[in-house]
Parts: structure tokens; sequence; C-alpha cells
């Protein structure tokens, strides 16, 4: 009877804990009576990861979006179309598990209040210049990279999993493109989230 007291525990942590996840659809424990029983191997840190990523992959569509309108360049808009496919996996993904979407509607406005500061100072700095502007590519990316290879890492689900790692390849080949500009720039990016072993190992892929 392992599981079933996994359930009441996993239920009783999302009640407590994360108030969002409280109006969540459907879910767990609705007093042993099977109908309508979706019971999935779900854990809370999986759930908060995973409107994590969702807001975060926002973070990158809103800001290369913001980008593109002031400077203009394939590079922003493409990748900003790639991430809204991303934002689309990932609410497949929401919705799959019953879950309450946090993104909002508007562009530029974030659910997570970090994810808020982030995006007014990544666009902050991206408007000085194209050069900042990659820079802040790359920042993103960066950062993406590092959240989705922690979220691979700490789940053992395997619909969510395979669905990060997709992401991740993609994360890999949106730095490319925005160090490749930066060289053509003579400029030399420095990764903050993810070790420099590993960005040199993205880079020389
Ligand atoms: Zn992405
Ligand atoms: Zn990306």
């Amino acid at each position: 009877m392992k599981s079933i007291k996994k359930t009441i525990v996993l239920f009783l942590s999302l009640t407590l804990l994360t108030p969002i996840l409280a109006t969540a659809k459907g879910g767990q424990g609705n007093g042993g009576n099977n109908s309508q029983a979706v019971v999935t191997e779900l854990y809370p840190e999986d759930e908060t990861t995973l409107l994590w990523m969702r807001e975060e992959e926002k973070l990158a569509r809103d800001v290369y979006l913001a980008m593109d309108a002031r400077w203009n360049k394939p590079v922003f808009r493409n990748i900003a179309s790639s991430e809204q496919s991303h934002m689309d996996a990932l609410l497949r993904k929401i919705n799959s598990f019953g879950l309450e979407d946090p993104v909002l509607p508007g562009k530029g406005k974030f659910y997570f209040a970090e994810l808020q500061s982030l995006y007014d100072d990544l666009v902050a700095k991206g408007k000085n210049s194209y050069i900042d502007a990659l820079e802040v590519g790359a920042t993103i990316e960066d950062l993406d990279i590092n959240d989705l290879i922690k979220a691979i890492a700490a789940t053992e689900n395997l619909a969510l999993k395979t669905t990060y790692e997709s992401l991740l390849e993609a994360s890999k080949n949106h730095l490319r493109a925005f160090i490749r500009r930066l060289d053509q720039q003579g400029k030399t990016y420095t990764p903050v989230y993810i070790s420099q072993e590993l960005f040199d190992a993205i880079i020389d892929a």
C-alpha cells in the first residue's frame, strides 16, 4: 500500500505548499472513488519544475520578440517561433497532467516574480545594441540549458524527461546561433549558468 500512502502525501503537500496547484483540475486523491481517477507518478517538484519551464520558454519567446522589434534581425524572429513551439509542448504536458497553466496572456508579463525581473533586465540590456541583444540571447539559452539539464536529472517521469530532452537539444542549437553571431562581431561570451567546459563542448559539437 506504499503507493496509496505516496498519493496521500503528494496530495497533502500539493494542498499545503503550492496554492496554484490546489486549483488543478482532476488530480489525485478523490476519496478512493475510481471515477475519473488519473493517477500519474508526478511528484510536487515535477509540477513546480514543469510550470517554471513553461514560463521560462515564454521568457525566451517574449525577449526575442522584443529584440526582433528593436533590431529587426531574422535570428530573433526565427528563434522566437521555436520558443513558441517549446511553450506549446510544455502546455500539452500541463494539460495532460490536469494542471493549471501559469502563463499570462500579455507579452512580457510573468507569473513568477524572478522571471518578471529577469525579463525586464534582459530586455533593457538588449535594447542598448545589437551585440547586447545577442549576449542576451546567449544568456537565455545558457540559463535554459542549465535548467533543462537539472529538470531532466530530477524527474523520473518519462514523458517529461523526453520533452525536456528535445527542448535541450534545441537550446543548444539556439546557443550556437547566438555565439556564431557574437563571434562575427568579435565578441566572446562567458557562460553564467553552465560550466565553461560544457559551454565549450556544446559550441564545438
Ligand atoms: Zn526553448
Ligand atoms: Zn531557445
